[in-house]
Parts: C-alpha cells; sequence; structure tokens
C-alpha cells in the first residue's frame, strides 16, 4: 500500500471516530431532555413530575383510577387520592354557593396523541408547543390532574369558582399548575383551569411560596 492511500485511510478513521463521537454526544443530550420516567421507582406517586423533560410511557396506565362522582357532568376518572381530594373540595365549593365542574381529567397515552395532533392541525406547531403536551409528557396521562370548568361562566379565569380555586386549592393538596409569569420554567403558558394535585404539605408551601411544582421537586424532592 502506497503512503498516499495510508494517509486517506487514517484520515477516514479519525472521520469516522469523530462522527461517532458527535453522534454518542447527541444521544446522551437527547435522553436529557427527555428522560422516561421509571414509575415503578417513584417512591409516592403523587409527587411524580411530568412535564416536557420527563415523559410517561405509551404503555403507563395508573392501576387506582376511580370514576369521580361530585362536581362533574361526564364520566372522568381520577386516581382514588386525587379524586376523593377533588370530591371534598367540591363539596365545600358547593357550600359555598359556587358551581365548579370537570372538563378533562385522565387522559391516556392514545388519547393525548389524538388531542395533540388535532390542536396541531388546528392552531400550528407555536400553538401547541405553548399549550398542549406531546403524548407521554401530560400530566393528564397520571391521574392526578384536572382541567376544571365553570357552569356559570364560560371563561375559567373570569369566574369566580377560579378565584375560589386560587385561594383554597392548596387546602386540598391541589395546585394551579401553569401560573402567568412561570412559563419559562413549565415551558407552558398559563392555564389557570389546570389543577394538579401534589398532597397538602407541598401545595401549601407551593402556594404560600408562589413558586412552581418544578422549583418545589428541585428543593425537596429529587
Ligand atoms: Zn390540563
Amino acid at each position: 500500500m502506497n503512503k498516499k492511500k495510508i494517509k486517506i485511510k487514517r484520515s477516514f478513521k479519525i472521520l469516522l471516530i469523530i462522527l461517532i463521537t458527535i453522534l454518542i454526544v447527541f444521544s446522551i443530550n437527547k435522553n436529557k431532555d427527555n428522560h422516561n420516567i421509571s414509575v415503578e421507582k417513584v417512591k409516592d406517586y403523587k409527587y411524580i413530575l411530568v412535564n416536557k423533560k420527563n415523559k410517561l410511557s405509551s404503555y403507563f396506565i395508573p392501576d387506582n383510577l376511580v370514576e369521580v362522582n361530585s362536581c362533574s357532568l361526564g364520566s372522568f376518572y381520577l386516581e382514588e387520592e386525587t379524586a376523593n381530594a377533588y370530591e371534598q373540595m367540591c363539596l365545600d365549593s358547593i357550600n359555598d354557593g359556587l358551581n365548579i365542574s370537570i372538563r378533562s381529567a385522565y387522559r391516556s397515552y392514545d388519547e393525548q396523541k389524538e388531542l395533540y395532533n388535532t390542536y396541531l392541525k388546528l392552531y400550528g406547531k407555536s400553538y401547541v408547543d405553548k399549550y398542549v403536551a406531546r403524548p407521554g409528557h401530560s400530566e393528564h396521562q397520571t391521574g392526578l390532574a384536572i382541567d376544571l370548568e365553570s357552569l356559570e361562566c364560560d371563561i375559567f379565569r373570569n369566574s369566580k369558582e377560579y378565584l375560589w380555586i386560587r385561594e383554597n386549592a392548596h387546602n386540598y393538596g391541589f395546585i394551579i399548575r401553569y401560573q402567568k409569569g412561570k412559563e419559562k420554567i413549565t415551558g407552558y403558558g398559563a392555564e389557570e383551569w389546570h389543577i394538579r394535585y401534589v398532597g397538602k404539605n407541598a401545595a401549601e408551601y407551593i402556594y404560600k411560596n408562589n413558586i412552581t411544582f418544578e422549583e418545589y421537586y428541585e428543593l425537596f424532592l429529587k
């Protein structure tokens, strides 16, 4: 083999090594941004962190889903502890003269996929990136999240039901998950209607300190 050929062969080898290194680094970074949650390793289910970076598998279905009986006009399912907390909150809100209902609760991976694709077709990528979770990245797949509505007012943030939820939800273990001004941390635009069950201790801390669940997670659960 002449010198020229050896040189070309060597250059090719170096190029190949560089390419493989780039591919490895790229795949590591990709995984960092798209961490697959192993639910069986989560110590306390109500603290599970599902967001743009943390993804549930397409097969995951909570094993303790129950149908919601109160403050709900349709057939909606939630994780059992969440359903009990919601029913207690519902009863107290009725006593305070309010009319809260559910627009969405547990959603399967496939339902989220359908929803995502429908919104993508209707409103385009920049809208869905801000408001709709990709399949596997939605808290609704956990059964811990509820989209509320007011039966008195079409725009939830203008309703007295929202004012009540804003001041009282933490007493039942719920947080308003996506707040105005926190978009950079949560990855989503404000959604006054989307509440998430985290239990009373976490909810009270998050409410009093005006932080996100991501920040609470960094402080106490990581
Ligand atoms: Zn929601």
